[in-house]
């Protein structure tokens, strides 16, 4: 059928909000030391490789997926501590379990509240679902001013508070008691994104069930298995029927369920690799903090965010790029993030490429 449809009529249907977005970016790299994406620099050892592959032989393309993934569901309550009675829904990559709670929850009035900054997607997905955001200003030195978010929640009674911890992109873990705090305070949904638990060392799992307003999340993308797109929201079970109507059937692929389950059993193998990070990320921090004009943050995540001297940002991200180092430059977002950049901790001799090109430049 010919419609005739141009332009103005396509930018008539689509709504205006979602015309006003562009879509999420992310550059295409060639043969770069990729430290933009907090990904884990690490491959598996070939021996496990090859299991992995025989594993893989055996997998049935041609059925549908276990709906309910129960073999792999088995594998992360066991792996991730998850409390007996809890809830749990998976999701391809955490990014879409924020695209199911606030499916679940979106209606007209209602709000979402996070912090500024923090994970761009909050935003992003509640501007998809037609809901209001708001971002509460962070203080300067990265952590939660309570007395703003407190202000908030009790001006606009957001339905979901998204909270990540540690924080992304700043890297620090807010106050576990400031969480709770948030957690008493607000009126709806409390969602602690825990994607960089592996470096974090810190955790509201084994409470989850303690608050009736808490879930929390994880994913496998930040402990090695980003290709893999697998995410777990955790909570009472009565808030995670409801948000499992809205899972497309299917969303977990065999392949997914497969090598998941097969890395879990691994699972020594990641914890080495994240240990491994760490340690790196404390000399990667104690290298950048030996830069005077720099300043850097704490993490207690795979990343280090750091800001450069007023103006020079663009010009440092470049001339990394151009040395073949791709970093991820944070100042056109503005705010408290103006003239910060943001490097995931790589392999040791990425780190090392990294601080040298970077102290050529300055
Ligand atoms: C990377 C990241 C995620 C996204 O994880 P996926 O499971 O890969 O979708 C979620 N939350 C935060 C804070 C992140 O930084």
């Amino acid at each position: 059928m010919v419609t005739g449809m141009n332009k103005q009529d396509i930018e008539k249907l689509i709504r205006p909000e979602i015309r006003a977005l562009s879509a999420y970016h992310v550059p295409k790299v060639g043969d770069v030391i990729k430290l933009d994406a907090m990904e884990n620099p690490y491959r598996w050892p070939e021996g496990l490789v090859a299991q992995w592959l025989e594993l893989l032989k055996d997998v049935e393309l041609n059925r549908y997926p276990d709906p309910a993934a129960y073999s792999l569901n088995t594998r992360l309550r066991q792996a991730m501590n998850i409390p007996a009675d809890a809830g749990v829904v998976l999701g391809n990559g955490s990014d879409e379990l924020i695209q199911m709670i606030l499916l679940a929850i979106a209606e007209g009035s209602r709000s979402v509240l996070s912090v500024t900054p923090s994970f761009v997607m909050y935003k992003m997905i509640s501007t998809f679902v037609g809901m209001q955001y708001i971002g509460v200003p962070l203080r300067e030195d990265f952590s939660l001013d309570m007395e703003a978010m407190l202000a908030a929640i009790e001006a606009h009674q957001p339905a979901v508070v998204f909270l990540a911890y540690p924080n992304n992109p700043s890297g620090n873990l807010f106050g576990a008691d400031e969480i709770i705090k948030i957690i008493d305070a607000a009126p709806g949904l409390v969602v602690v994104d825990e994607a960089y638990h592996a470096f974090a060392d810190s955790t509201f799992m084994e409470e989850v069930l303690k608050y009736d307003n808490l879930l929390v999340m994880r994913t496998l993308s930040k402990m090695g298995l980003a290709g893999l797109r697998l995410g777990l929201l955790v909570g009472g079970p009565s808030w995670l029927q409801e948000i499992d109507k809205v899972r497309l059937p299917y969303n977990i692929n065999v392949l997914t369920q497969a090598s998941a389950d097969f890395a879990l059993q691994n699972r020594d193998v990641l914890d080495e690799q994240t240990q491994r990070i760490c340690k790196d990320r404390e000399m990667l921090f104690q290298q950048l903090s030996e830069i005077e004009s720099l300043t850097v943050y704490p993490s207690r995540a795979n990343f280090i965010l750091f800001r450069a001297p007023s103006g020079q940002a663009n010009d440092i991200f470049a001339g990394l790029k151009e040395k073949g180092v791709l970093i991820k430059n944070l100042d056109a977002a503005g705010g408290l993030l103006k003239d910060c950049l943001r490097v995931t901790v790589g392999k040791a001799e990425e780190n090392r490429a990294f601080i040298e090109v970077l102290s050529d430049i300055l």
